[in-house]
């Protein structure tokens, strides 16, 4: 089912996006009130799965406390959120 290695996806950003054994779709970027988070498409040819990388810069309180207190909702919350998703799409594709 993987990709052959010269056989790029039909997202792959090519060029300089598509090299180790990787290809990498072009970064979607999106600017948030707090920050910016950056989505890419990986599929690894070695493995022949594909992910999902985010990448995330959230601003954070000066504070040290605070700033400690707010990275560890923020890792629980996006952790409790792609969770659910990831079990909402395994249902979908038990039950398709
Ligand atoms: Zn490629």
């Amino acid at each position: 089912m993987g990709l052959k290695q010269t056989d790029h996806t039909a997202w792959c950003g090519r060029g300089r996006y598509c090299q180790l054994g990787e290809h990498r779709s072009q970064p979607t970027r999106w600017q948030t009130p707090y920050g910016g988070i950056v989505a890419t498409l990986v599929h690894n040819d070695a493995t022949g799965r594909a992910y999902l990388e985010l990448r995330a810069s959230i601003t954070i309180p000066a504070n040290e406390t605070a700033a400690r207190r707010q990275a560890v909702a923020i890792a629980t919350g996006v952790h409790h959120v792609i969770g659910r998703a990831v079990r909402t799409h395994t249902v979908r594709q038990i039950t398709r």
